[in-house]
C-alpha cells in the first residue's frame, strides 16, 4: 500500500470549517453580493474609490495603530512568523563582506526583520570584516590550514549569523483602518487633491468567542476619508453615507449614536476625573470595572453589568468638558447631520478606548441581532497617520459588520430564492448533442440561465428533471428537431408545448420570463 492511501476499515477524516469560521454559501451569497454592490454604488456617488489591502500586514502595524493593551492586538490576532527561506551563506568560506551587504540589503526591506538582535549580529560582523580580510578565499586556504586565531574569527562569525532571527512577525488583519493608512504614507496620497476618499471590503481575523454575529473570520466594508481638514461636514457626510447605504438595503431598526470624545487637550482632564469619580465608588463595581479605572476608565462607560447602570448614570459626561474647539465641532455635527436629515441619538458612553481616536465617534444597531447589535462603528482619528510614521493628516471613518448587516437583513425578510433556472437544454439523441451546445452557448450570451444536461436525456426524464429544479421551460432537441429545424419547447407551468425556431427562442423565452417576473 503506497504511503497515505487509507486502510479499506479505516474511514477517512471529514473535515469541518474551523470553529468561527463558516461557508457562505447559494442563494444567501447572492444577498451578500447585494449588498456588495449596493455599497460600490452608494459609495460610489459620495465620491469614494476602493481600495485592496493585503490579508496580511506585520504585526508592528497593528500593534502600533490599535494598540498593545488592546483585546485585539493582546489576545485576538493571528500571528505567525514568516520565515525567510533562507539567509544566503556568504558566497565563499571568507567573504563576510558580501554577506553583511546582503544581510543589511534585506533588513531595509523588511525581508530580514529589523529587530535590534539582527541589528546587533551585523554590527558585530561588521567590526570583525574591518580588520582586515583575515579569511582569505576557500579556494586558497583548506580549512585545516588556517591558524587558529582566523578559525576563532571564522566561529565568531558563523555564531552571529546562526544567531539571527529570519522571520517576520506578521499578524492577519483584525480590521482595515492601520492598512488604509499605511497605504496612504506608502503611496504618497498626501500628494494628491485631499482629502482622499477609500473604501474597502473583505475578511478581518479576530481570535474572539464564537457567538451570534461573532465570528473570527468576518467580513468588513468601511470607508476612510484622510488628508484636507476636520471640518465637521467631512463626520456629517460620511454617516449620512452610511445611512444612506442602510436606508438603501431597507435594514430595519437601524438607531444612530454619537458623540464626541475631545481631543488630545481636553480628553485626559476628562479621564483624570472620571477616574477620581470611579476610585469614590469602586467598591460597588464589579472587578472588570475595578481593573479598568487604572488601565483604561473610559471603558468602565462601555459596561453592560446590570448592577453597574444605576453608578455609570451618575458619573460626569464628557460632553460637559469639551474644550471650547471640540464643543463648537461636535455642535457643528450635530448641526451637519440635521441638516442632512440623519436622525441621531446622543449616547455619552459611546467611548472608543484607543489613544488615536479624537472628537466625533457614532456606532449603529439594527435589528434582529441580540446581543451583538452593532452593524457599524466609526470615529475620527486625526493622530493616527503620524503616528504611523507618516505626515499629520486628518482622518475619519467607520467599519460595517457586513455579516451581521446580512443576519439583520434577512432577520424580517428571507433569504431571496435562488434565481431559477430558465431553461433545460435537453438533447435527446447524440447527433443532438453538437447543436444543444451550440444553442446554449447562444442563450446564455442573451444573459438566459442555462441547465445543460451532460448526457443524454428522454424527454420524461428531461420534463421531471426541469420541474425538480424549478426551470421555467424544457427544450428539447432530438432527431425530429433536427430534421424539421424547429424545436420543442414546454412551458412548465402551463404544461404546453409548443414548436419554435431558434430564431424567435430568444424573445420568447425572455417575455415569458418578464411575465413570471412581474407577477
Ligand atoms: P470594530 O472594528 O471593532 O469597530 O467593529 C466594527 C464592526 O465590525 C462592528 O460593529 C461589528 O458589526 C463588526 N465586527 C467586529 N468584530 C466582529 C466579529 N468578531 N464578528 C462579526 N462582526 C464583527
Amino acid at each position: 500500500m503506497s504511503e497515505g492511501a487509507v486502510k479499506k476499515e479505516e474511514k477517512p477524516r471529514k473535515f469541518q470549517a474551523i470553529r468561527g469560521t463558516r461557508d457562505l454559501l447559494p442563494p444567501e451569497t447572492a444577498l451578500w453580493n447585494r449588498v456588495e454592490q449596493t455599497a460600490h454604488e452608494v459609495f460610489g456617488t459620495f465620491g469614494f474609490g476602493e481600495i485592496r489591502i493585503p490579508i496580511f500586514e506585520p504585526t508592528e502595524l497593528f500593534a502600533r495603530s490599535i494598540g498593545e493593551e488592546t483585546d485585539v492586538v493582546s489576545k485576538e490576532m493571528y500571528t505567525f512568523v514568516d520565515r525567510l527561506e533562507k539567509l544566503p551563506d556568504p558566497p565563499t568560506l571568507g567573504d563576510y563582506g558580501a554577506f553583511i551587504e546582503q544581510a543589511e540589503k534585506l533588513m531595509a526591506t523588511e525581508e530580514l526583520p529589523s529587530v535590534p538582535g539582527n541589528r546587533l549580529a551585523i554590527e558585530r560582523m561588521k567590526r570583525i570584516w574591518d580588520r582586515g580580510n583575515v579569511f582569505g578565499t576557500e579556494g586558497e586556504s583548506p580549512i585545516e590550514k588556517i591558524d587558529s586565531a582566523v578559525l576563532e574569527e571564522l566561529y565568531k562569525m558563523v555564531v552571529l549569523k546562526d544567531s539571527m532571527e529570519l522571520g517576520q512577525s506578521i499578524s492577519l488583519r483584525p480590521e482595515a483602518t492601520a492598512s488604509v493608512c499605511r497605504a496612504y504614507i506608502e503611496h504618497n496620497m498626501q500628494q494628491l487633491p485631499q482629502p482622499v476618499k477609500l473604501y474597502y471590503m473583505g475578511p478581518m481575523f479576530r481570535r474572539e468567542r464564537p457567538q451570534k454575529g461573532r465570528y473570527r473570520q468576518f467580513y468588513q466594508i468601511g470607508a476612510e476619508v484622510l488628508g484636507g481638514s476636520d471640518a465637521p461636514a467631512i463626520d456629517a457626510e460620511v454617516i449620512e453615507m452610511v445611512m444612506t447605504f442602510f436606508d438603501r438595503l431597507e435594514l430595519q431598526g437601524v438607531q444612530l449614536d454619537i458623540n464626541s470624545i475631545g481631543c488630545r487637550e481636553c480628553r485626559p482632564k476628562y479621564v483624570e476625573l472620571l477616574r477620581a469619580e470611579l476610585l469614590k465608588v469602586k467598591d460597588k463595581l464589579g472587578p472588570d470595572s475595578q481593573r479598568r479605572i487604572e488601565t483604561n476608565p473610559l471603558r468602565v462607560l462601555d459596561s453592560k453589568l446590570e448592577s453597574e447602570q444605576g453608578i455609570i448614570a451618575t458619573l460626569p459626561r464628557i460632553a460637559d468638558h469639551l474644550c471650547e474647539d471640540c464643543a463648537a465641532h461636535y455642535a457643528a455635527v450635530k448641526r451637519q447631520l440635521e441638516m442632512r436629515g440623519v436622525i441621531y441619538r446622543e449616547n455619552w458612553r459611546l467611548v472608543r478606548g484607543l489613544d488615536y481616536y479624537m472628537r466625533t465617534t457614532f456606532e449603529i444597531t439594527a435589528q434582529g441581532l441580540g446581543s451583538q447589535n452593532a452593524v457599524c462603528g466609526g470615529g475620527r482619528y486625526d493622530g493616527l497617520v503620524e503616528l504611523l510614521g507618516g505626515p499629520p493628516t486628518k482622518g475619519i471613518g467607520f467599519a460595517i459588520g457586513e455579516d451581521r448587516l446580512v443576519l439583520s437583513l434577512t432577520h424580517h425578510k428571507p433569504v431571496p430564492q435562488r434565481r431559477a433556472i430558465d431553461v433545460v437544454l435537453a438533447w435527446l439523441s447524440p447527433a443532438a448533442y453538437t447543436k444543444a451546445v451550440d444553442i446554449a452557448r447562444n442563450l446564455r450570451r442573451e444573459g438566459i440561465y442555462v441547465e445543460l444536461p451532460a448526457k443524454l436525456m428522454r424527454a420524461g426524464d428531461a420534463v421531471r428533471y426541469a420541474d425538480r429544479i424549478g426551470a421555467f421551460f424544457t427544450l428539447m432537441i432530438g432527431e425530429d428537431e433536427l430534421k424539421s429545424g424547429e424545436l420543442t419547447l414546454k412551458h412548465m407551468l402551463r404544461q404546453e408545448q409548443i414548436k419554435i425556431t431558434e430564431t424567435s427562442l430568444v424573445d420568447h423565452i425572455k417575455k415569458r420570463r418578464e411575465l413570471k417576473e412581474a407577477q
